[in-house]
């Protein structure tokens, strides 16, 4: 077992999923997010965990869509960035591919036919202003004329992305993708004799825009415990836990340096502590003297020194610490938020930066 291990707290993420649900029409379906390994935790652990509360998975490519079939997740799963390379695979998992090209859309029709699909679940994806992946709305009339002329694929949903759901300042932007989305659904309602599921919001949309929540909504970042704003965040709990522990002490004499290039010399006589976590795990080498710092029987104590691929050092002076002890790298939104300030980043990056290296432990 490596020491250093990241604690996935499955009561808080069930708490955070919840949360999302009571937010919404009884009828809104949740779809989790669950992309990245999870948003850098562990996408098998926490579909498992919440799978009996949410409605649909996604993923933001086909192997991860694998994973969690070969884990037994049964609710169905949306392929975000499906590419026509990997068309046969998703068909032959059950997986759901976003189609966003007409490229793609041919594709997989042609790929659906060659296995004598009937009605194969696709998801369409319009681009209504983040310019990313994406049918143009005045493209409706050409799918239509492709889609209905076959029974190989049936449209299962249709969907959007904010652009800026998050910022306030670009609610006028945020309107007209709405109104945009909105009129995508009825040119689509006017002419189905079915009725797909449409959804846009993601966790900020949810919580600004929640009129819009249409049919279903898609939540990431929010299951995690980070959610828009401060005031919402405070109402999340904290799913995320980094924890490690002193493989040594060393006590040194003022004037000593510690670690690579001598970055760091003792003021005065003390003791540092060395610990298994280093850049390879993805923290970051600008957490390095004294910029980041990690708790030692509830002192923060500072990183010192440049972080090492394998190891960090933390000055411990000032405290009674031993070797085996544990140390927690983050265990609140706060330190989590603290750490991102510090490298200019977001928890979205951040949790991802998190190394394959760290053991995740569901904590049940
Ligand atoms: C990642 C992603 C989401 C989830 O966004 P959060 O802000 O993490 O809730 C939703 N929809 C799409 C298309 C995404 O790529």
């Amino acid at each position: 077992m490596h020491p250093t291990i990241l604690e996935i707290n499955k009561e808080n993420l069930i708490y955070n999923v919840l949360f999302f649900k009571n937010k919404l029409d009884k009828s809104t379906k949740l779809l989790a997010v669950v992309k990245a390994y999870a948003y850098g935790s562990d996408a098998v652990l926490v579909s498992k965990s919440i799978e009996p509360y949410v409605d649909y998975f996604a993923v933001a490519y086909t192997k991860e869509g694998l994973e969690l079939i070969q884990n037994n997740i049964t609710k169905p799963i949306l392929v975000l960035h499906a590419q026509p390379e990997n068309y046969l695979q998703i068909i032959k998992n059950d997986l759901e591919p976003n189609i966003y090209s007409f490229t793609g859309l041919k594709e997989f029709i042609k790929t659906a036919s060659s296995q004598n699909c009937l009605n194969y679940p696709i998801h369409l994806k319009f681009n209504t202003g983040l310019n990313r992946l994406g049918f143009k709305p005045e493209e409706i009339p050409e799918i239509l004329e492709i889609v209905q002329k076959t029974d190989v694929v049936k449209i299962k949903s249709i969907f959007s992305h904010l652009v800026a759901s998050e910022d306030p300042n670009e609610k006028e932007f945020t309107l007209q993708q709405i109104d945009t989305f909105n009129k995508i659904k009825n040119t689509f309602n006017k002419i189905l004799n079915y009725l797909p599921i449409y959804h846009l919001l993601n966790t900020s949309g949810v919580v600004n825009y929640p009129k819009a929540q249409f049919d279903m909504v898609r939540v990431g970042i929010g299951m995690l415990g980070f959610a828009n704003d401060k005031n919402t965040t405070s109402q999340l709990k904290n799913v995320l836990t980094l924890k490690s522990k002193i493989s040594q002490i060393h006590t040194l004499k003022k004037g000593d340096s510690v670690g690579y290039n001598r970055a760091y010399f003792l003021e005065k006589d003390g003791k540092t502590a060395t610990i298994p976590i280093g850049h390879a795990d993805g923290i970051s080498r600008k957490l390095g003297n004294k910029n980041g710092f990690v708790y030692i029987n509830n002192q923060k104590v500072p990183i010192i020194g440049n972080v090492c691929m394998d190891m960090i050092m933390v000055d411990v002076s000032d405290t009674h610490s031993a070797e085996n002890d544990i140390i927690t790298f983050f265990n609140t939104q706060k330190d989590i938020m603290e750490i991102c300030n510090k490298l200019q980043t977001i928890p979205y990056e951040f949790f991802t930066m998190l190394s394959r290296r760290i053991e995740r432990k569901l904590i049940i």
